[in-house]
């Protein structure tokens, strides 16, 4: 939507501003409630800004905010390349769009970042019974490959070398034109200054045969994210998951012997989730060969299926069950860094606290000491001191670690 605006001037501070654009999350009760919230701080801005609703929660709750004046105007996904030129509209307006439309805009700048982030694809075919997703970004579509090729060809032009591939389900990439997101993967590496590309996440079923044999090239990122969502056979079924455990656990064998950290999403206290399920998810989770995890606690969504099912589990058992996954895979994370503490190429991407910090192929953080100005560059450590939260390198004392280092 920035790249898109012409002919306003864009202010960081919501005081500063004529108009807001308030571009919300729907995906949980509780991310409905904090957009509420930010709508009525809006109201008692002193410029009294109009405000302009858009995102996901444009299709669940936008039609009462509209009618209740707590917006003055609302577009929908497919709307948002034309923002300039409805901004420009006066009054109010209600123009959800559709589902079905695929973004053509060309990204050509991520301002203050080292990695790029490329959208291939909007929406989803699958039915999770917990995720609102598909009902409020429709079904999986992918982008046009040219727009996505010359897209990086741009951004790598300006000196970007790491790419994210996102989306809603980027493993669905391709699959109504006849081609796939492995495919898309070796037309990118192709472009010159593609260093490392990196990807969003990823459903297990979706890593097939042509995918894998991609997995050894210098250009795919040592590190994917595959979402299992759970590791309990009944759980998963509960969810409508297409995921099974025991080819879930085949494949991040397979992966992990080919030197991939690995990580996934995991929902903690989805309602039936009974102390039986966990203790099986839990042994099951502990063959994984996890390094990272995104865990959230199962958080109601209203026209969902699981919203209405009974057994919902508890508050205080689900935080419980959320600090004992966190512990297994911080243990797990910590013994992985320890064994792959050198080769390791980093691509520095901020200065904080007066270290640089940057993410290794493996997706782990590293802080640096350096007298350098490393920023944004690329650095090969032979060694690192891996610590309980995060590796470490000190670039200044390097003959202490006996370490090598090429600054690129
Ligand atoms: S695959 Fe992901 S986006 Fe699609 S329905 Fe399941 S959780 Fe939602």
């Amino acid at each position: 939507m920035m790249d898109k605006l012409k002919d306003f001037m864009l202010v960081l501070d919501e005081n500063d501003a004529d108009i807001v654009v308030v571009n919300s999350c729907t995906v949980t009760n509780g991310a409905d409630t904090k957009v509420r919230s930010y709508l009525n701080s809006l109201k008692k801005l002193p410029k009294n800004p109009r405000v302009v609703f858009t995102g996901c929660g444009a299709w669940t709750k936008g039609k009462s905010l509209f009618e209740s004046k707590k917006i003055d105007a609302l577009f929908g996904h497919s709307k948002k390349e034309e923002i300039n030129t409805l901004l420009k509209n006066k009054q109010t307006f209600f123009e959800l769009g559709n589902l079905e439309h695929i973004d053509k805009t060309i990204v050509s700048n991520f301002v203050g970042k080292s990695r790029a982030f490329i959208k291939v694809q909007e929406g989803c075919d699958f039915r999770c019974n917990y995720c609102i997703i598909p009902y409020v970004r429709g079904n999986a579509r992918s982008y046009d490959e040219k727009n996505i090729l010359a897209q990086i060809s741009i951004l790598a032009q300006k000196g970007f070398s790491e790419f994210i591939l996102t989306g809603t389900n980027i493993g669905s990439y391709g699959k109504k034109q006849n081609t796939s997101l492995a495919k898309l993967l070796k037309k990118i590496s192709l472009i010159s200054g593609v260093k490392r590309i990196r990807m969003g996440s990823i459903e297990p079923i979706q890593i097939d045969d042509e995918f894998k044999e991609l997995i050894k090239e210098p250009f795919m990122a040592r590190h994917l994210h595959i979402a299992l969502q759970h590791t309990s056979k009944e759980m998963l079924k509960i969810m409508n998951r297409r995921n099974k455990v025991l080819d879930d656990l085949a494949l991040f064998e397979f992966l992990s012997e080919n030197d991939y950290a690995l990580g996934s999403d995991f929902i903690v206290g989805h309602p039936k989730e009974s102390e039986e399920l966990w203790t099986e998810a839990m042994k099951n989770l502990k063959k994984f060969p996890l390094s990272h995890i995104h865990a959230f606690t199962y958080s109601k969504r209203d026209g969902t299926p699981s919203a209405t099912m009974d057994s919902q589990v508890r508050g205080d058992i689900a935080k419980k069950r959320y600090n004992e996954l966190r512990d297994i895979i911080n243990k797990k994370n910590y013994d992985f860094r320890k064994e792959h503490n050198t080769k390791l190429e980093v691509l520095v991407e901020q200065k904080k606290n007066d270290l640089f910090v940057g993410l290794d192929q493996y997706f782990n953080r590293i802080e640096i000491k350096s007298d350098k100005d490393i920023l944004g560059k690329w650095i090969n450590i032979d060694k690192i001191i891996p610590r309980r939260e995060h590796n470490f390198c000190d670039l200044n004392n390097l003959a202490s670690l006996s370490s090598h280092l090429v600054l690129k």
